[in-house]
């Protein structure tokens, strides 16, 4: 079967001969894949930024499909089943997954990023066909009036955004900042509507992207050095009342920590890598902020996601600037890492 594996720093292939996964434990399933995308996570490897990253591996955790095959203790699955999987594998089971905390999971991975999350290596959905652990937990089904590329976000962008709206606790009537305005952004940008937020300011150094905010009914702002003033500003001088950052930089951190309001909340859904940095505490303090962390979990908030897409409430195939074939997978990662497609979808 054709997949994309990586090879290492800037160097992805197509290859046709790769082996077809097969059902190896009993919740597995094996999926053909109808439509999968590039997340901007995928980027990282791709630059080289990973080091523990494995050459060979098949990239991807963006996916639809149908089933082609389920174990016997794949509950609720049957082939010709159109599903969605969740980026985050879990088992369903530990303790941590029965409290819905999916990716403290004991047995988490990703798909297609080798081993950096969780201690197994699965191949991801870059592919024409997925082997799917733990498939009775991490897969959903897709309903019939709701097409692939409307459900395909599911899975992580919009569970992200979605958690990251959520975790930074936006009200009705909220005055939000959107800190980065990438895919992750932009749906998070869209879930602070859908939870009533009544003005979002999104702030993004990129023109293009500022301005397919404002499409989606934003104030954009340049993230120049005087952001914070900018965004005083623009809130009679108190900041917002939650901010939603989806960069993953100190950099980023620190803006939303400047820009929201006193009492005001911070949730941070960027892939946060340092060691260290720099907590302006003093600032942290005087302002009684809550700051927050989270990853997003496709798994427990499958169902209000689904709805508010069923619905359409939240459209989020807006993001989508490419569609390309599989066998063009490598094009597709240099379009997205430099900057020209704001989302690559790719059909096997
Ligand atoms: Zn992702
Ligand atoms: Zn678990």
């Amino acid at each position: 079967m054709r997949a994309l594996r990586w090879h290492g720093t800037r160097t992805a292939a197509v290859a046709d001969d790769i082996a077809m996964p097969r059902i190896e434990e009993p919740r597995d399933a094996v999926v053909r894949v109808v439509r999968s995308a590039i997340c901007g996570t995928d980027l990282h490897p791709f630059r080289g930024e990973i080091d523990a990253f494995t050459p060979g591996t098949v990239t991807g955790h963006e996916f639809t499909g149908v089933v082609e095959e389920a174990g016997p203790e794949a509950r609720g699955l049957r082939p010709g089943d159109r599903v969605v999987a969740s980026d985050i594998i879990a088992c369903g089971h530990c303790r941590s997954c029965r409290r819905g905390w999916h990716y403290q999971c004991d047995r988490v991975g990703l798909f297609g990023y080798s081993t950096v999350v969780g201690t197994r290596a699965y191949d991801g959905g870059h592919s024409e066909y997925v082997r799917v652990p733990f498939a009775d937990t991490v897969l959903f089904p897709i309903p019939d009036d709701v097409g692939d590329e409307r459900a395909l976000f599911i899975g992580d962008v919009l569970a992200t955004g979605y958690a990251c709206a959520v975790g930074a606790e936006v009200r009705p009537g909220a005055t939000v900042a959107v800190v980065g305005c990438g895919p992750v952004g932009l749906l998070a940008l869209e879930a602070a509507w859908v939870l009533g937020a009544a003005r979002v300011l999104a702030i993004d150094p990129l023109e293009s992207r500022r301005k397919l905010a404002a499409e989606r009914g934003a104030c954009p702002v340049p993230a120049t050095p005087d952001v914070d003033q900018q965004v005083a500003d623009l809130t009679d001088g108190r900041g917002t009342d939650a901010v939603l950052e989806a960069v993953g930089t100190d950099a980023a951190l620190l803006t939303a920590l400047d820009v929201v309001r006193p009492r005001g909340t911070v949730c941070a859904v960027g892939a946060h890598a340092s060691e260290a940095m720099p907590l302006p505490t003093r600032l942290a303090f005087a302002k009684e902020i809550t700051l927050r962390f989270a990853v997003g979990d496709p798994i427990s908030d499958f169902e209000p996601l689904m709805n508010l897409v069923r619905a359409g409430r939240v459209d989020p195939t807006f993001l989508i600037s490419h569609r390309m074939p599989l066998a063009e997978a490598a094009e597709g990662f240099r379009l997205f890492d430099s900057g020209e497609a704001s989302k690559v979808v790719l059909i096997p």
